[in-house]
């Protein structure tokens, strides 16, 4: 606590800052200090002394990021050459920035607009810049563009294809340069002059690209010095233009109709008064309800949600050097379509703070040295807003974000006025309405995002940045504290009331957010608009702690320990080679008890552990476990101990798999607030924590807030980042092409991004969608249909025959590694042959066994040794009467030769017709009803066997089955311990997912939750 008590103390005056400068007598209280720094934090500090020092350093910066240092264009003299992408005021770039209203020096904080209060927009004119600017770029483009030259064309393909590979931007000189001489060579016809004006420089390509697709240099990439408030240091802030922003992302020739997500498919529509569903954001209430509080003229206005992302996206080696995009994407986009990068913009770029950096510059001066001298002006310019008071560290996030949303607040007071283009038609001046239903961010930028502690720790007073629920709180199921508002949080931060803000572990900050519309259903702002990652939180906090407090109470190192871990390596290898894959993976080279895994493998640990607890052997391993002791006080002996730890994972794994659901009713949403405490006990009590701050954590509290999360946003789908991992891949590879200079990094990184986007459209335009033919529609050719594919069947051939002495044999007639050695079972070899020899005549050759069979998409597996092991698949097969049951399969005869209506019986069917059969042995469902219910995952069944012999099955019993009969694939898993011929069929994810279902509308008395005993 020390580092907080730190900075309250330099609020009230007491300065621990090392230096001073002379004191402002007229910042007196901490409010006054307060206040000051609020109203000019956005302002640059002032840099008159240095400014065109500066500036001079930032124009070289930027020169050299747009060149790399490569000045082949200079050489190569075509920068003059006439193309015919050339237009004739190419020295004007103003023409295509026409309109834009870019002055920098206009007041564009939302500041005066207090959070959770809908604006007056009547006295707000709509911005009609962004439309106008793109109507008249439309038209130029119809005018003048023409088609790509082949020489553009050559040269986008190029760079395309270098971008891909991530070679060096200097390649594409290189590279084409080669290219067109030895084609000079190879025709002899060109001069050395043909081969010039074929050649197009980087620069020149992406700066005609620049105009043609209406990516205005001066829009994009600005750049803003400020000095961070708290660290000291000057930070180059790159952003781009809102307006840019989101011309861009209306008009991407990608988007096509069924991106859009409009009530009705009406952009004008309301939002339906009831839903029987939630799906994506515009089914929420967050949504919904702003709607009818902000749309004050039906018919002409619609709301357009604005949701945030950031993540600091580690560049590979370069891991000192993160890049953090500031991204934007539109919710009139379905959450799908958000998959991709297109539909995200970037509106800027957090630069990393370099502390290290100022504070060294700060020894310099101080050491007197004559060096320092020269940076004297330069520091004091650095200071200049700072008065000499401390701010808290948590400001610098929030003074960088506030440059990147300048542009766009400006916007958001005013909406702006476009034309829509959708579903076959031009919208006209349809006026959009900006507000932010929520930021997408992971756990720790959502909190510095609320102005929330990071800290996690027991001294803490609050975790959760949503509510007022304590620290000591935090594990308790019941728990039900009120919500944090934004008008609360503004107002202790208005009156300077540290203790308070100390109280309920929020920063004393000016916090950027404070500034952006979030819903209006309620008054939480940003306080309530940074979703709980529910998928993450539950792989990685609760799954974790539930793996972890069964060893802890097994005894981490004990021989139980060790046993327990070796059965669930095993039946993670059984459970991997099955025919139905919709399981997670299972297999872990150390077992489930250690080793590094990620957030996703926690589902099959878990599966591991149901399995194992459900097994005989695993039941009868944990029995044996000597004595309890302090530290693992369970004894697994007592009644019903083993069947809760089952109840608890299989709760988990079903619970996960329906959160996970695209879509879900609103009525299971509903049962979910009464369902999640109840599960939140079970955790509790069966868990038991002891390590660490036991269920005190953020991850464990977070639960109570998920069903609301749901209702507000939609599905957590929508905002758990993990479904963001593919998103900012963009600015990843844009990163890596840059020179990784501290100095131009965010700079370059943010050129190559734009860069990148031009490819993209210049892709787009050769497949035939220009980017100015907005008004009149894209064509996209259809989606081919699906391929059906019938039913094949291949693999081994195995031929089965009685040879001269009447003996029956077995013969590979494919040779496979591993096959030497192999044997068969004498049953199935008898099976075969006692089958050729009633075909007689029907079939003249010996039958073979093949050991592949593949319908529906689904591979069968039949063999008795595949990569040194048997691997025989099982199938849930259509019995008529007798049901649909589990088959485990022994291989597949090709009998289609049979005339129809052969006459002869075999392995259980009469009259056989011609066709592909199965060799199967069958089993039955178990109906022990406490066998039963001891799980809902692993369903207990028992095969039929033809010989048993001291407890020891001697001879299988085989059927045929029609491949036709095959229902589908299924999962099965001996009982390990049990009786030789006992199984699991296992069910499978989407099985979970209904299990949940099952379980949210069962009714919730029969959820009996006791009082915990301390
Ligand atoms: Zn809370």
């Amino acid at each position: 606590m020390a580092e907080q008590y730190g900075d309250l103390a330099a609020y009230q005056g007491l300065s621990f800052a090392a230096r001073k400068r002379p004191s402002s007598d007229e910042i007196s209280t901490n409010i006054a200090k307060f206040q000051a720094y609020d109203n000019d934090f956005c302002a640059l500090p002032d840099m008159r002394p240095l400014e065109k020092a500066i500036k001079k350093r930032r124009r070289l910066a930027k020169k050299e990021a747009l060149n790399d240092g490569s000045d082949l264009e200079e050489t190569s003299g075509s920068d003059s050459s006439e193309s015919d992408l050339d237009t004739e005021d190419d020295d004007d770039d103003g023409d295509i920035g026409l309109g834009f209203d870019n002055d920098q020096e206009n007041d564009a904080s939302g500041a005066e607009n207090a959070v959770g209060e809908p604006m007056n927009l009547a006295d707000q004119e709509p911005n009609k810049t962004i439309r106008d600017n793109f109507y008249k770029y439309t038209v130029k483009g119809k005018e003048k563009f023409g088609s790509l030259s082949e020489n553009h064309v050559r040269a986008i393909q190029l760079l395309t294809r270098l971008r891909k590979t991530r070679a060096p931007l200097e390649s594409y000189e290189s590279i084409m340069g080669w290219h067109l001489q030895e084609l000079d060579e190879v025709t002899n016809s060109g001069l050395v002059s043909g081969c010039k004006e074929a050649f197009i420089p980087r620069k020149k390509l992406f700066s005609d690209l620049r105009q043609r697709y209406n990516m205005p240099e001066k829009m994009y990439s600005q750049t803003t010095t400020i000095t961070l408030p708290s660290s000291n240091s000057r930070s180059d802030i790159i952003h781009n233009d809102a307006q840019a922003v989101f011309q861009q992302l209306l008009t991407d020739p990608r988007i096509q109709a069924k991106d859009y997500l409009f009530y009705g498919d009406n952009p004008f529509n309301p939002p339906p008064a009831r839903l029987t569903y939630i799906e994506g954001l515009n089914t929420g209430l967050c949504m919904r309800e702003t709607w009818h509080k902000l749309i004050t003229k039906p018919g002409k206005q619609v709301l357009l949600p604005c949701i945030w992302y950031y993540d600091g996206a580690a560049t590979c080696q370069f891991s000192d050097r993160p890049i953090t995009a500031v991204r934007l994407a539109l919710g009139i986009f379905s959450m799908k379509a958000r998959e991709k990068d297109f539909f995200w913009g970037t509106l800027g770029y957090l630069p990393q703070i370099r502390q290290p950096e100022s504070d060294g510059r700060r020894m310099l001066l101080q050491s007197g040295h004559h060096d320092g001298y020269m940076m004297h002006q330069e520091y004091l310019a650095n200071e200049a807003n700072q008065g000499n008071q401390k701010v808290h560290k948590a400001q610098d996030l929030h003074v960088q974000l506030n440059v990147i949303l300048k542009s766009f607040l400006k916007l958001q007071k005013t909406g702006f006025i476009w034309d829509l283009y959708y579903n076959g038609k031009v919208w006209k001046d349809v006026e959009f309405v900006i507000f932010t239903p929520f930021l997408k961010l992971d756990s720790a930028e959502a909190d510095k995002a609320c102005g929330k502690y990071g800290s996690r720790t027991q001294g803490v007073a609050h975790l959760c940045r949503y509510c007022h629920c304590p620290t000591k709180n935090s594990d308790d199921h019941m728990a039900d504290f009120p919500y944090k508002t934004a008008a609360e949080i503004q107002a202790l931060v208005e009156a300077g009331d540290l203790e308070t803000l100390r109280k309920i572990s929020q920063n004393y900050i000016r916090n950027a957010w404070h500034d952006v519309r979030f819903g209006q259903h309620n008054g939480r702002g940003v306080h309530g608009a940074t979703p709980m990652e529910m998928l993450h939180a539950i792989l990685l906090g609760v799954f974790l702690y539930v793996r972890n407090m069964f060893f802890e109470q097994i005894g981490l190192s004990s021989r139980t320990g060790r046993e327990i871990n070796a059965l669930s390596k095993e039946y993670g290898n059984l459970l991997t080679r099955q025919s139905d894959r919709d399981f997670p993976k299972t297999k872990f080279g150390k077992g489930i008890k250690g080793g590094k895994l990620t957030a996703k493998e926690y589902r099959g640990i878990l599966l591991n552990m149901s399995a194992v607890l459900r097994s005989t052997a695993g039941r009868s391993i944990l029995r044996a476990k000597k004595i309890t002791t302090k530290t693992n006080p369970t004894d697994f002996n007592k009644k019903g101990v083993l069947d809760d730890w089952i109840l608890l994972c299989e709760t988990l794994l079903e619970w996960e798999q329906w959160l996970k659901s695209p879509k879900m009713k609103t009525k299971h949403v509903r049962a979910l607030v009464q369902k999640n405490r109840y599960i939140m006990y079970l955790v509790k009590k069966i868990g038991n924590r002891q390590a660490g701050m036991g269920l005190n954590t953020l991850k464990f509290h977070a639960i109570l807030h998920m069903a609301d999360d749901i209702m507000q946003y939609g599905v957590p789908m929508e905002y758990d980042t993990g479904f963001m991992e593919q998103g900012h891949i963009r600015t990843k590879s844009a990163a890596l092409l840059t020179q990784k200079k501290a100095e131009v990094f965010d700079f370059q990184t943010s050129i190559r991004k734009e860069e990148m986007d031009l490819l993209d459209l210049a892709q787009e335009e050769i497949s035939g969608r220009k980017k100015w033919e907005y008004y009149e529609g894209h064509y996209f050719p259809d989606d081919a249909p699906p391929k059906v594919e019938s039913p094949t069947t291949g693999g081994g051939q195995i031929e089965c025959y009685r040879d001269q002495n009447g003996v029956i044999s077995f013969e590979f007639i494919t040779k496979f590694k591993g096959m030497d050695g192999s044997v068969l079972e004498t049953e199935l070899i008898e099976f075969v042959v006692s089958l050729s020899e009633k075909l007689g005549n029907l079939c003249p050759k010996n039958l073979v066994i093949r050991t592949l069979h593949k319908r529906n998409g689904v591979l069968f597996h039949a063999n008795a040794k595949l990569q040194g092991s048997l691997w025989r698949d099982w199938a849930i097969v259509d019995w008529g009467d007798d049901g649909e049951l589990p088959n485990r399969i022994w291989g597949f005869l090709d009998l289609s030769v049979l005339p129809p209506n052969s006459g002869l019986s075999h392995g259980g069917i009469d009259n056989i017709q011609p066709g592909i059969y199965a060799i199967v042995e069958s089993a039955a469902y178990i109906e022990d009803e406490k066998e039963i219910n001891r799980s809902n995952i692993f369903v207990p069944v028992r095969k039929e066997v033809d010989v048993m012999e001291h407890g020891n099955v001697v001879r299988a019993k085989l059927y045929l089955a029609d491949v036709e009969a095959i229902v589908a694939p299924v999962s099965v898993i001996p009982d390990i311990g049990g009786l030789p011929h006992d199984y699991f069929v296992v069910k499978n994810a989407s099985q979970w997912r209904d299990n949940f279902i099952d379980w949210l509308e069962s009714d919730p008395v029969h959820d009996v939750m006791e009082p915990m005993g301390e």
